[in-house]
């Protein structure tokens, strides 16, 4: 059985993770971004909600990851987070 994860990823019966909009492959269930394409930049490219230079508040660099499909470039994840950690976020799977 085929499962949307989002409104951007599927998974298949084998645990392969690929973009719904042009079926690139993306990762697996446990890694499903694993193989998507990633920028890093100023957090305050993010918008004009993002205002201030990150150093007033953290001692740490601070960025903007954005994480792309390879094959079409629909933007999969953003987040603004310390630049020395990798990302915390994660995904679970709901069958529909
Ligand atoms: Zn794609």
């Amino acid at each position: 059985m085929t499962v949307h994860i989002d409104e951007n990823l599927v998974q298949d019966d084998a645990g392969a993770v690929n973009c719904r909009h042009c079926d690139a492959a993306l990762g697996v269930a446990q890694q499903p971004l694993r193989d998507a394409r990633v920028r890093e930049s100023d957090p305050r490219t993010a918008g004009p909600s993002v205002r201030a230079d990150s150093g007033h508040f953290a001692d740490r660099p601070v960025v903007l990851r954005q994480t792309f499909c390879p094959g079409c470039l629909t933007l999969l994840q953003s987040e603004i987070v310390p630049g020395d950690e990798p990302s915390g976020r994660t995904r679970s799977v709901v069958a529909r």
